[in-house]
């Protein structure tokens, strides 16, 4: 099976580094036209270098800085994208952070901040890029969410309960999108190794190599290690091409067997 992305134009938020660096880095390869959006300019820049050096006909890969965030942010990034790269056809809602707390412990402001970053961000550019792809009868929206939308532990909020929103959103999207061959699907992460992951490697102290931390962090997981980023990738990639024809509505497990359920 050749999946191309040939003649599609994505859009992919938080895509500077990890999962999202990964997918724009696959959409690339299939020759889409590659709008990439994070808050930071010089990973940015870096992605656009790295990326845009690899071979691969007709493709192209443009850095936005955009804090998601914020929806005059969204509205504006979203004009200049349709500028430079023409219509969306595809939207990953990518950017996220995680962010699990005792109940008690989050306030107001937590999770307005939560839910500003990874609802209301996909809320609206979803939003922005519909017509476009209504107006073409084709159209790909992936959310990026977490294994806790469907099965959300003691301690995991405000985000699984951001995520499991994200999921019904999903839901919601798919059937209204059926009808006009706009796919809309949820990629359920697990533990994948990412600029995240480096983070928290930091955060506890430099003990152990982040090596030695990702294994030991693995050898507790089903298939005994955390996920690569370019396996996301390849999800993503599926997702957003026509081999993916006859899937919507569909919150797939990211996650090398991890969740407790389907
Ligand atoms: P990383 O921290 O490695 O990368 C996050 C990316 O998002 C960066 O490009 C970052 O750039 C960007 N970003 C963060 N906040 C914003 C914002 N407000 N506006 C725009 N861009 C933003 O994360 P991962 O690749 O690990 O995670 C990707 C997604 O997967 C996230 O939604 C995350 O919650 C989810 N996930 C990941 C898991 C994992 O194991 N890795 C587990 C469960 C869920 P910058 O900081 O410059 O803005």
């Amino acid at each position: 099976m050749e999946i191309s992305l040939i003649g599609r134009t994505a859009l992919i938020t938080g895509a500077s580094l990890g999962l999202g660096y990964a997918t724009a880095k696959a959409f690339y390869l299939a020759g889409a036209k590659v709008a990439i959006l994070a808050r930071r300019d010089k990973p940015l820049e870096e992605a656009v270098e790295n990326i845009g050096a690899l071979p691969s006909e007709g493709a192209e890969i443009t850095s936005y800085v955009c804090d998601v965030s914020d929806p005059d942010q969204i509205n504006q990034t979203h004009d200049r994208v349709v500028a430079d790269l023409g219509a969306v056809d595809i939207l990953v809602n990518n950017a996220g952070q995680s962010s699990a707390m005792p109940f008690l412990k989050i306030s107001d402001e937590t999770w307005q901040a939560d839910l500003d970053l990874k609802l209301f961000a996909a809320i609206r550019l979803t939003r922005l890029v519909w017509p476009q792809m209504l107006a073409k009868g084709w159209g790909r929206v992936i959310n990026v969410l977490n294994t806790a939308a469907k099965a959300p532990p003691p301690n995991s909020a405000p985000t699984s309960v951001t995520r499991a929103a994200g999921m019904a959103l999903t839901k919601v999207l798919a059937g209204e999108g059926a009808p006009h061959n706009i796919l809309v699907n949820a990629m359920l992460i697990g533990s994948i190794k990412s600029d995240q992951i480096r983070r928290l490697h930091e955060a506890r102290g430099n003990e152990r190599s982040l090596q030695e931390f990702v294994a030991a962090a693995g050898e507790r997981l089903p298939m005994g290690r955390m996920g690569e980023a370019e396996e996301c990738g390849n999800l993503a990639l599926f997702l957003a091409s026509d081999a993916a024809s006859y899937i919507t509505g569909c919150a797939i497990n990211m996650d090398g067997g991890l969740s407790k359920v389907v």
